[in-house]
């Protein structure tokens, strides 16, 4: 084999890369595994294989409670009744904390986005977890989000704020620009995270889309720099 250097990037010449879609297993167990794993998201036929091959080395015990916590967790996680947020109860355990304030909604599209709010310590209302986004292309309509179980919630009067916490995407957008729309002539304030340059950009490595609504969101110095000391 012949490495060619070419800057950062490196060319394999003369030899291509097994394929291993192609390649017959030696065990149709093995081959059976490996299929299952390929199923992942993200995860190719070679990953599969390399991560076959590593449960296949480890001892029976140990992949015995890897398979029972998968197992485990699709049985035993349960989705709130309330917000869409996962846990093992009926109602999660934001919902049913007392100290969170029931008065605001963040509207997240998943479990990942309100971990990520919930890590910053600094968001003490209760979540909406839509369960996707709005996607004509792939086939995703108001109907398959939990966005009439959100119009519900929005009908309580306790309910003054909700806050669009959803991706910067055009999906993201369609989503907001809908459950916008479905919250007219409420009463309740609608709003949506800041976008703007990212916290250690430098300006002329933002892209151009980021300037402008900087510059359009643009906030009273007052309040920016009360938020940078706060760290939120
Ligand atoms: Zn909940």
């Amino acid at each position: 084999m012949r490495l060619m250097p070419l800057g950062t990037v490196t060319f394999v010449i003369g030899l291509a890369p097994v394929n291993f879609a192609s390649v017959e297993m030696p065990s149709r167990l093995i081959d059976r595994a490996v299929d299952q794993i390929a199923g992942l998201p993200g995860v190719g036929r070679r990953t599969a294989l390399r991560l076959a091959l590593h449960l296949l080395g480890r001892n029976e015990e140990d992949v015995r409670r890897f398979t029972e916590a998968i197992q485990d967790m699709k049985e035993g996680v349960l989705s709130c009744s309330t917000c869409g947020n996962l846990g093992e109860e009926e109602v999660c355990s934001i919902c049913l904390d007392g100290r969170r304030d029931p008065s605001r909604i963040a509207i997240v599209e998943d479990l990942r986005d309100l971990l990520a709010i919930e890590s910053t310590g600094h968001f003490k209302g209760r979540y909406h977890v839509l369960g996707g986004v709005i996607s004509p292309m792939d086939g995703i309509g108001p109907a398959d989000l939990r966005i009439e179980s959100l119009l519900g919630r929005a009908g309580n009067p306790e309910v003054k704020e909700v806050i669009f916490a959803l991706p910067t995407t055009m999906e993201g957008d369609t989503t907001a620009f809908y459950i916008n729309k479905r919250l007219q002539g409420t009463e309740i304030e609608v709003t949506t995270l800041a976008r703007g340059v990212a916290v250690g950009d430098e300006l002329q490595y933002a892209d151009e889309l980021t300037l402008i609504r900087s510059l359009q969101q643009r906030l009273p110095y007052s309040v920016a720099s009360n938020a940078n000391n706060t760290g939120s």
